[in-house]
């Protein structure tokens, strides 16, 4: 539990609606939803955190950090939630909910780059994409992950990495903010260029905060990150039949357009 005091020093960091500590939030952050394990009444909950806290900047999340370190704190970041490693491992963990971080930064179509938020579903990302012929690497989990997540934090590879790499290696560039709470934008991006590389200038730490698996919110928090893309060559628009959860593509429309683009090749 928080005291009162720490409970104002939070509302002063990111304004009192963002802070939650009350018990139906705490306990609805703390479901263990995951479907191997909904089934399984004794696995069904995970500790309940102290408190859910949603910043909108690195330096709300760079203040969070530091009052953590000093509090004792463990800071457990996520993007969507989507997958239960981001769950509180322990009643003194104070979860980041990054939802309100939800910007497309940018769209560089010339360069194949997209700059993302935290919150930008690949979903999201995809279908402004394809406007411009473009397409990003949704890992197999679906359209509801966090592109963020998926390249800078967590796992990365999917069936569409056959054509679209791993997503650790299209990583170009991260905005993050330190255990320590110090923010600091990696790669070129770090040196006022674009948004085009990870690594350099001088030794590149790619590996050190990424690695193969990625370090799922243990190592700070990733606010922004640069994603290479790879061309579409179909069209922007697909016909959608059924409905939640299961949506189908019109194969025939699917399968003349491929045609249509061979011929067009
Ligand atoms: C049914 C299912 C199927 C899946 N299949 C695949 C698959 O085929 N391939 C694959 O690669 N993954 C898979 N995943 C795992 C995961 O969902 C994805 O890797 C996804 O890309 C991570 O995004 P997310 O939105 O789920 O992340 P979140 O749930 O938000 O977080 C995932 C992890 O990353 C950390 N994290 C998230 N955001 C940040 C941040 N901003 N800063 C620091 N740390 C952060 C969290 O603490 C957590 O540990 C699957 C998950 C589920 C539930």
């Amino acid at each position: 539990m928080l005291t009162v005091d720490e409970l104002k020093e939070l509302k002063d960091i990111v304004g009192e609606e963002w802070v939650k500590d009350d018990l139906p939030t705490r306990d609805a952050y703390s479901i263990y939803y995951n479907s191997s394990s909904l089934n399984k009444e004794d696995k069904l909950w995970t500790a309940r955190p102290a408190a859910v806290i949603m910043p909108k900047t690195p330096q709300e999340i760079s203040q969070l950090t530091k009052f953590c370190n000093r509090k004792d704190f463990m800071l457990k970041p996520f993007s969507t939630g989507w997958i239960t490693s981001s769950a509180p491992g322990s009643r003194k963990t104070i979860l980041l909910d990054l939802k309100r971080m939800d910007k497309i930064i940018d769209i560089d179509v010339k360069n194949q780059i997209a700059v993302v938020e935290p919150y930008v579903r690949a979903i999201d990302l995809q279908s402004e994409l394809w406007k411009h012929g473009l397409n990003v690497h949704a890992v197999s989990c679906g359209g509801n992950h966090s592109i963020l997540a998926s390249t800078a934090a967590a796992w990365g590879y999917g069936i569409t990495g056959a054509s679209m790499g791993y997503q650790a290696r299209n990583m170009l560039g991260v905005e993050w903010v330190m255990p320590s709470g110090e923010i600091l934008t990696l790669g070129s991006p770090g040196d006022g260029a674009e948004w085009f590389s990870t690594d350099g200038p001088g030794p590149g730490v790619r590996g050190l905060i990424r690695g193969f698996q990625g370090t799922f919110g243990g190592l700070g928090t990733f606010t922004k990150v640069g994603v290479k893309l790879y061309r579409w060559d179909s069209d922007p628009e697909y016909e959608v039949h059924g409905g939640s959860p299961k949506y189908v593509l019109n194969r025939d429309n699917v399968s003349q357009q491929r045609a249509d683009n061979r011929c067009r090749l």
